[in-house]
């Protein structure tokens, strides 16, 4: 069997080894593209005026590159900012020399004790580590399968377009693996159907799985690696189990 397309085809957010002994200025400068020098930062703002969480907690990621390349690492790794930032990674393809920050926030999150990170984020990927769907709102095996086939009914019935319409949960074979995020089955199930009509359109060969098909996967944003890793092998595992050849993961 081929290997699964994994989580995403973008660049990830490379978690790069061991932990280092560094502090976070250490690890920026591990981080420089090969040849990089800090004082070439053009403090150019350009990851700044792209970067979604500019401003929040007077902090943007100009500053706090700036922040840490000055030594004031402390202030720069503690700032409440490090958990507003997204990881898009917006600010790597922004910048002039190609400076990976959401790395080195990854990195300032590391730094807080686990039970002072964020309450949400950290019950959300706690929830994800408890369930065998990897649903960060408790979504179980039977609840997800009992929704699609409620939702699959109600749209046979009332849209024409979806009178054949099929969904399969659990086929051994198929050539998609689909992945969703259980806000959806949890609390907009309707909003499911629209991908579902766009599968069916183009002729997609898909299954969901019961267990692993809980897209979101907030043990990243927690800087939990080993949490981060045990929810993934979980959803790899399920895509293997079932012998597709996609992985198609919708966040
Ligand atoms: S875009 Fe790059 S060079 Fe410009 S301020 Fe940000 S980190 Fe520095
Ligand atoms: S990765 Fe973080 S710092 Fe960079 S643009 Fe996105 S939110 Fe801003």
């Amino acid at each position: 069997m081929e290997t699964p397309v994994r989580e995403t085809d973008l660049p990830p957010v490379v978690i790069s080894g061991p932990p280092k002994t560094g502090g976070l200025r250490d690890r920026l400068l591990e981080l420089l593209p090969e040849g990089g020098n800090l004082n070439l930062c053009l403090t150019c703002g350009l990851c700044s005026a792209g970067c979604p969480a500019t401003g929040g907690e007077d902090m943007d990621p100009r500053k706090f590159l700036r922040l840490v390349s000055l030594g004031q690492e402390d202030e720069a790794a503690r700032s409440p900012w490090v958990w507003q930032c997204t990881m898009c990674q917006r600010c790597i393809y922004a910048c002039p020399m190609s400076i990976n920050i959401p790395q080195l926030i990854y990195y300032a999150r590391e730094s807080w004790p686990r039970d002072e990170r964020p309450k949400g984020i950290r019950g959300s990927c706690d929830q994800a580590l408890k369930t065998p769907t990897n649903s960060a709102m408790g979504v179980r095996p039977d609840d997800f399968t009992f929704v699609v086939e409620d939702i699959l009914d109600e749209v046979r019935e009332t849209q024409d377009a979806c009178k054949d319409m099929e969904i399969s949960i659990n086929r051994e074979g198929a050539e998609y693996f689909l992945n969703q995020n259980s806000r959806e089955p949890a609390t907009e199930p309707d909003e499911m159907v629209p991908l579902w009509k766009i599968l069916k359109t183009v002729g997609c060969d898909w299954t969901y799985s019961d267990v692993g098909w809980a897209a979101e996967n907030y043990c990243m944003f927690l800087s939990d690696d080993k949490a981060w890793e045990d929810v993934v092998r979980n959803k790899v595992e399920a895509v293997e189990r079932l012998g597709c050849r996609y992985w198609l993961n919708t966040e």
